[in-house]
């Protein structure tokens, strides 16, 4: 299996198409490394008996296989799944960035093996050796499904520039070029593979939009411009100051894509295995948000906590309640990941496909309570994160030790210890990167109104309207 210093290398090695303030940058870009360094954590922790149930599937093929290359083939893949991702999230502080990709190649997984059957188009075939490729070379992939998208109201073959919707605009006897843009793209600059999905329905005027494909990072024609984030400290080293974030905008400049590429080519009446693609892929990002968000939430608490206990307010009943509000946001979020898994179906591919209505009801209790989850923080916290000295100023010889005095709050805190839990809360509260973690928090695996969507359509509503009519006397049975 791969090693992270391994992977890295190899990042190392990547063509400098990352663009970061106007300038193309090597991936050993000082600003690119928090969010390299958790993918080559995912990679190393295989080796720690912590970890190494979770991380390790046996593959009849290859062997033993890092569980982001897997394809979930039971119940317990889907359960270990969601435990590895809220367990490495508690030591990232957040995003475990490796859940898109294996999301995408498990909705993969089905559509071209139902693309294939119905087609006779060899999109399994092609799917079945790119896996391969994957689970020997343990491969670090993100997932590029979100377009731009243009005018919401407008459909993509309605757009005043057909190219707000990623497509293909030639067919030719050994691949495909695409041309378009998608946004939002965590930690593409860091990957080794992107895979590209459709971003929603689509209606039979829109086949060359139903498009999925793999592509190095740094394939021809591929451009990422970057938007890096960290909260590195100047004077004290600690894990959540070595965390950050990597988002992408990817634009495919008339990108040429060989065949052995193309798991969905946009060829006459593929337009509905786009709108499939696009739904599999949510739900299993949904599935995964089942594990990450009541990390989230259980890294909120924690905070919480801390901070009512060095103000001497732990006791006080109301943060009691708001305590017990975010455990029971964290919890029900969880426990909806275990029911999808144990609720879960087997494809005729194979794969195993998570419950829709769990998964999504899951993802939107989490969507909804993160900004609440925040305030509850910020309340606790009082509005020091919002104001709290410099780091210089705080270690500084002549002024820093009035502010050590003067910060002081339960008298056996030390004051270091209280500046140290300040200034996270600050990073989560009050950074650019706090920031970027609350819009993932309600947008990322699709907005809100999307998990409505998908909720309804998963329910079976006619079932609960009989029920009424039963217990009305409107019907007997
Ligand atoms: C930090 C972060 C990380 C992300 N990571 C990834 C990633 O790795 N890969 C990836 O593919 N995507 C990623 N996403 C994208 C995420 O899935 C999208 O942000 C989400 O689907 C919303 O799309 P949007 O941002 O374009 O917002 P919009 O779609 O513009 O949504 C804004 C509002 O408009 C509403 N709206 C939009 N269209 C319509 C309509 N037709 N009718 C009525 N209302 C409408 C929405 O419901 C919402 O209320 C990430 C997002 C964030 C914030």
């Amino acid at each position: 299996m791969k090693t992270g210093e391994e992977y890295l290398q190899r990042l190392y090695e990547m063509k400098p198409n990352v663009i970061i303030d106007g300038k193309n940058v090597k991936r050993d870009d000082p600003r690119l490394q928090a969010v390299a360094g958790v993918m080559a954590l995912t990679l190393d922790k295989v080796n720690d008996p912590e970890f190494e149930e979770l991380l390790k599937v046996e593959n009849p093929e290859f062997g033993t296989i890092n569980r982001f290359t897997n394809i979930h083939q039971s119940i317990d893949d889907l359960l270990k799944k969601q435990e590895l991702t809220r367990k490495i999230c508690r030591l990232t502080g957040g995003c475990v960035f490796r859940c898109m990709g294996i999301d995408a190649m498990n909705a993969l997984s089905i559509i071209t093996h139902r693309a294939e059957t119905m087609t006779g188009r060899p999109y399994n075939q092609r799917f079945k050796k790119y896996l391969k490729y994957w689970q020997e070379n343990d491969i670090v992939g993100s997932c590029a499904q979100t377009d731009v998208k243009g005018n919401r109201a407008l459909r993509p073959h309605e757009q005043a520039d057909p190219d707000l919707y990623l497509r293909v605009i030639e067919h030719r006897d050994d691949g495909i070029v695409v041309r378009g843009a998608k946004n939002h793209i965590t930690a593409a600059a860091v990957a080794e593979e992107i895979i590209v999905l459709p971003t929603r329905m689509l209606t039979p005027e829109e086949d060359e939009y139903a498009v999925a494909f793999a592509v190095p990072g740094d394939w021809d024609g591929v451009k990422l411009v970057t938007r890096a984030s960290s909260h590195k400290r100047e004077y004290y080293s600690c894990p959540s100051g070595e965390f950050g974030d990597v988002e992408n905008f990817i634009i495919f400049d008339d990108a040429f894509i060989p065949n052995d590429r193309v798991f969905l080519g946009g060829l006459e009446g593929e337009h509905a295995f786009g709108g499939w693609t696009a739904l599999l892929f949510a739900l299993y990002h949904r599935h995964s948000y089942t594990g990450c968000k009541p990390a989230s939430t259980e890294i909120i608490t924690g905070f919480s906590a801390l901070v009512s206990e060095y103000s001497g307010i732990e006791d006080k009943k109301h943060v009691q309640s708001k305590l017990a509000d975010l455990i029971s946001v964290a919890e029900l979020v969880y426990a909806a990941g275990i029911a999808a898994a144990h609720t879960a179906t087997r494809d005729e591919s194979g794969t195993m496909i998570p419950d829709i209505v769990f998964c999504n009801v899951g993802r939107k209790h989490a969507g909804k309570n993160y900004y609440h989850e925040l305030e509850i923080l910020a309340d606790l916290a009082g509005g020091l994160p919002a104001t709290l000295p410099h780091e210089k100023d705080f270690y500084d010889e002549t002024i820093g030790p009035l502010l050590q005095k003067y910060i002081k709050r339960k008298e056996d805190v030390p004051a270091e210890d209280i500046y140290k839990l300040y200034r996270t809360l600050s990073d989560m509260l009050c950074s650019s990167i706090g920031g970027v973690t609350a819009v993932a928090g309600l947008h990322g695996g699709g907005s809100p109104q999307m998990e409505d969507v998908a909720i309804l359509k998963g329910y079976d509503l006619e079932l609960r309207k009989k029920i009424a009519k039963y217990l009305a006397g409107i019907c007997d049975e």
